[in-house]
């Protein structure tokens, strides 16, 4: 088969390159009372950052691209809108299937992310009958936390770095695995859904499977309460579930802090007209978007792929 590497030479770096650009001069001057050497380890930084970026774009020009129309009958665009009442039906099978497949099983975060990349790559070669290597590199902080409190991680899409904010429980290898799909190039947000989705629930494994369901149930549950904080946690305990899963689905909405909320407002505004004015929905792709995109596909006449894999 066909195989290109992608060097995501960054993400090897000891800490977040774009951190040390944005705050070397600052810490410097702060450590040092000097602004020069900061100065030029951000620059150098930058050197590495940009050099990374190039290396990668250089690689990419190779990749043959999934075009979502053609396999899945569907793309950003062109969603059908799936029915509240075969949303509410959906949400009653995802519960049952997760309460009888339920496993406490963790995978270190390391080794999980190894396992993810692994099916991930599988999967979307299985389509392109390419395989794309990239880096399994994750890490646990960047400054953008604080940009982005509401986000579980964040994907640099220049440099592929990738970062977890928080312990994400069950949902761990579907964030790891979004943000991967964005790491292998594909930066919309619809296509991060879906093609993590679809790699989880066809890698075999039931941690992976378990965190593939659980998102997709998050995300109706999204859809369906809206933005009424109150109605998803009481949708979450209406369903019949083990206590486990249920204290999983809550965990996702958590009252935020003074900090997170405010900056979320202004942020998740900002955030969602960047979405729009890249040829996305904005922030309803991740549940409205991603929810019609697994109903359109699985009732498309000329979709290449099987149905079945929108199915569970
Ligand atoms: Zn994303």
């Amino acid at each position: 088969m066909d195989e290109i590497r992608i060097p995501n030479d960054a993400t090897y770096a000891p800490f977040s390159l774009t951190d040390i650009i944005a705050t070397a001069p600052l810490a410097s001057r702060l450590l040092l009372g000097a602004t020069l050497p900061g100065r030029v380890l951000s620059a150098a930084a930058l050197g590495v950052y940009a050099g990374s970026a190039v290396q990668d774009w250089i690689v990419r020009r190779d990749m043959r691209w999934i075009d979502f129309s053609k396999e899945f009958g569907c793309d950003i665009k062109t969603l059908d809108e799936m029915p509240e009442s075969a949303r509410r039906d959906e949400v009653e099978r995802l519960a049952a299937r997760l309460d009888d497949g339920f496993t406490a099983e963790r995978i270190p975060r390391a080794e999980l992310a190894v396992s993810v990349n692994e099916h991930l790559t599988e999967y979307m070669a299985g389509i392109t009958g390419q395989r794309v290597y990239t880096s399994s590199e994750v890490r646990d902080f960047t400054l953008a936390k604080l940009i982005f409190p509401f986000a579980m991680g964040v994907c640099d899409v220049v440099s592929g770095d990738v970062a977890l904010f928080r312990d994400t429980g069950i949902f761990e290898p579907h964030v790891i695995c979004h943000e991967f799909v964005h790491r292998k190039g594909y930066w919309k947000e619809l296509h991060a859904q879906a093609l993590s989705y679809m790699a989880l629930m066809s890698s075999g494994d039931p941690v992976l499977i378990q965190s593939a369901l659980a998102e997709r149930l998050h995300r109706q549950l999204k859809v369906i309460a809206g933005e009424d904080h109150q109605a998803y946690h009481d949708l979450v305990d209406s369903l019949s579930m083990r206590s486990e899963l249920k204290d999983e689905m809550h965990s996702l909405r958590p009252d935020a802090g003074v900090y997170e909320s405010s900056v979320s407002v202004v942020m998740k505004r900002l955030y969602d007209e960047r979405l729009k004015l890249t040829g996305q929905n904005g922030l309803s792709d991740y549940d409205l978007g991603f929810t019609n995109f697994l109903w359109t596909f699985s009732k498309s006449p000329r979709a290449r792929q099987e149905a079945r894999h929108a199915a569970f």
